[in-house]
């Protein structure tokens, strides 16, 4: 029995890392075909709720991450796991939530490719942060992620422009080069912080609600916060995505989910400090 379970795990194991993007997910199977709490899915102020949540509260993004930092290609993703220090809490978060990792999404150089649409746009790209809540300390990502609110997302959308201010975050997009090969890795050098690593974007305004993890096996107990502020950054930069290579030597391009169907989901909008205002005022 033991045997044949290990065999199982392995099955699914090999089934979850040879994933790809032919398809933009669409012939995912299990909990990515069945699920009704699917992410990504299209962020609309019409349809959205408006909400006086609180500010999304960021303990120690301000600090320098602790070096190294190691930017690897994964095959399916840039990916860098982060010291976990400091955590957000406030939105809609319940507890406190550990940053872990960060990776992204793109397009290629006729397509665009964020995973989630706000008001029915779609972005070159797209920054996610993955947060473990804190309660489970002892737990891994992939632990968690079976957990109620296991983890936290907080994502940022791209776009292209042909001059930008100098930014921080740039230094992830100039190490890419490094990263051609499956499995390659490079460090990154200098400060960063958390802060800069969501673009300094005004994190006031911003989409909330429950959905999922946006590979497989499409986990949904995934609390999504995208932010309305979109972080500018040089096509030139953004480019330097369309030349890493996945685990078959192929182009690693276009490696975003098609956009899900809501169901009967609620989406919070959250676009000001109603309470701070009305303080003020009296
Ligand atoms: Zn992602």
């Amino acid at each position: 029995m033991i045997l044949y379970c290990t065999i199982l795990l392995n099955i699914f194991s090999v089934i979850r890392s040879e994933y790809n993007y032919d398809q933009q997910g669409a012939d995912w199977t299990g909990t990515c075909r069945y699920g009704r709490n699917q992410s990504p899915i299209d962020l609309t102020q019409k349809h959205a709720t408006m909400k006086h949540l609180p500010r999304i509260e960021f303990e120690k993004y301000d600090l320098a991450l602790r070096t190294p930092l190691l930017l690897v290609n994964n095959g399916h993703t840039a990916h860098m796991e982060l010291p976990p220090v400091g955590h957000i809490k406030g939105g809609m978060l319940r507890g406190k939530f550990v940053p872990q990792s960060v990776h992204f999404h793109w397009g290629s150089l006729i397509s665009k490719g964020s995973e989630h649409a706000i008001n029915n746009e779609r972005y070159d790209a797209e920054i996610h942060i993955i947060h473990k809540n804190s309660r489970y300390w002892d737990k891994s990502v992939g632990e968690a992620s079976q957990l109620p609110n296991g983890i936290a997302v907080l994502a940022v959308m791209i776009k292209s422009v042909l001059r930008e201010e100098e930014s921080e975050l740039n230094k992830v997009f100039e190490a890419l080069p490094q990263i051609i090969p499956y499995k390659s890795n490079t460090t990154i050098y200098g400060r960063l912080t958390m802060k800069q690593l969501l673009g300094n974007i005004d994190t006031g305004k911003f989409y909330t609600y429950k959905g999922s993890l946006t590979t497989p096996d499409c986990t949904e107990l995934v609390t999504w916060t995208v932010f309305k502020e979109v972080v500018s950054i040089r096509l030139s930069l953004i480019a330097n995505f369309w030349s890493l290579t996945n685990s078959h030597g192929q182009p690693l391009i276009n490696n975003y989910r098609e956009l899900q169907d809501i169901h009967r989901r609620k989406v919070y909008y959250r676009s000001c400090d109603v309470l701070k205002k009305l303080l003020d005022w009296w």
